[in-house]
């Protein structure tokens, strides 16, 4: 039978951002080869194609595309995120499903800062990523002064976001010849996991709030029932604790608990989980639903909101929004059509910070706080926080 999870360590989740090509997947994949060399370490390898490919959503033919991995520095165990497409990033790091309590942005010291480089770092800020690390990779094929260069280059763009440039780790490395063995490079790994464990501060976890996830996917195990996975939000989930399914109407017990297809007690916020739902059909439960304890929540369909709208320059609109404007709102993993009414205002145009009341399609759990993303035809457009539900 499978070791239980232990929890000896803290736990954060972390993820590689950045343009396309620039070396996240094969950077993911030397981390962990590194750490799964360092002794004493409960780290294992996982190889480029397992990551790039992510097997496991492939067969279930679902479309979230974001491969986890986990690893242990000496002090933390993390969860990483890899995504394939930058419209992957946009999807999961806009909606929360990528909880991340802190970024690796990966940019090539041969290419520079590219569009989706800082698409991805303005993402970061929206959601709340305080802290980026920065790997300048492929530092083996580029020459120093050129590297230097780009290196300014990042710093700059970080501090446009509000991210501090100056004072962000920015450590040269090779993915590809650490994944090759080579000492030196590999030791440029090293520097940056010191970096990520020193920098990206623990966050606050709220694990005596009432447990609450939101539902990232959902898969059968034979013969035993219907599985959700997502990322712990709030609170804390035990086997044998009966939750509400938000969404599909129903209440069960979860019968079974899993980290990383280990078994595991007691799961809190910030944990990655599959919860094993009792007597609960595969076609009730979908992605968009939040599992949470009986009664802690009561899920609303109007609110007031502040809200970014993107300028074209950012991936947005060239156009202004008014009222009447039926965008669809990501809000934790759910996609749903809501009307917007921007009351006197009645127009906002990209780049403004705009209040609004929304209506949505359907009910849906909602908090002041909550952040939440417009999108319109497969981009972003807008990025929000709830104010009062109504
Ligand atoms: P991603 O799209 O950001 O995930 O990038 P990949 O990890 O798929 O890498 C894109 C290409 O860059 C591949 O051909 C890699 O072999 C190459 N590459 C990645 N890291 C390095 C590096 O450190 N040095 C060099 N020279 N090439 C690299
Ligand atoms: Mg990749």
């Amino acid at each position: 039978s499978k070791t239980a999870y232990v929890r000896t360590k803290p736990h954060l989740n972390i993820g590689t951002m950045g343009h396309v090509d620039h070396g996240k997947t094969t950077l993911t994949a030397a981390i962990t080869k590194v750490l799964s060399e360092r002794s004493g370490g409960g780290t294992s390898y996982v190889a480029f194609d397992r990551i790039d490919r992510a097997p496991e959503e492939a067969r279930r033919g679902i479309t979230i595309n974001i491969a986890h991995v986990e690893y242990e520095t000496d002090t933390r165990h993390y969860a990483h995120v890899d995504m394939p497409g930058h419209a992957d990033y946009v999807k999961n790091m806009v909606t929360g499903a990528a909880q991340l309590d802190g970024a690796i942005l990966v940019v090539s010291a041969l290419d520079g800062i590219m569009p989706q480089t800082a698409e991805h770092v303005l993402l970061a800020r929206q959601v709340g990523v305080d802290h980026i690390v920065v790997a300048l990779n492929k530092a083996d094929a580029g020459d120093d002064e050129l590297t230097d260069l780009v290196e300014l280059e990042v710093r700059e763009l970080l501090t446009a976001h509000g991210y501090g440039g100056d004072a962000a780790p920015v450590v040269r490395v090779s993915g590809l010849r650490a994944l090759e063995g080579d000492p030196r490079w590999t030791a440029s790994i090293e520097a940056l996991l010191d970096a990520v464990d020193t920098y990206v501060p623990m966050p606050v976890r709220y694990v005596d709030a009432p447990f609450l996830m939101p539902v990232e996917n959902v898969l059968t195990i034979t013969g035993r029932g219907t599985v959700v996975t997502g990322a712990v939000e709030r609170g804390t989930v035990r086997v044998g604790d009966r939750v509400e399914v938000l969404g599909a109407g129903t209440e069960t017990v979860v019968t079974g608990l899993e980290t990383f297809g280990r078994p595991m007690d007691r799961a809190q916020a910030g944990d990655n989980v599959a919860l094993l739902l009792r007597g609960v059909a595969r076609d009730a439960v979908r992605r968009g639903h939040v599992v949470a304890e009986p009664g802690s929540v009561v899920p609303r369909r109007r609110f007031t909101a502040r809200v970014y709208v993107l300028s074209a320059r950012e991936g947005g609109r060239a156009t202004p929004v008014a009222t009447g404007y039926r965008p669809q709102f990501y809000i934790r993993t759910a996609d749903v059509v809501g009307a917007v009414d921007l009351g006197e205002a009645a127009v906002a145009r990209p780049g403004d910070t705009v209040t609004m009341t929304v209506e949505l399609g359907r009910d849906v759990p909602l908090e002041p706080g909550l952040g939440f993303a417009i999108r319109e035809g497969g981009r972003t457009v807008g990025a929000g926080t709830v104010g009062e539900v109504l």
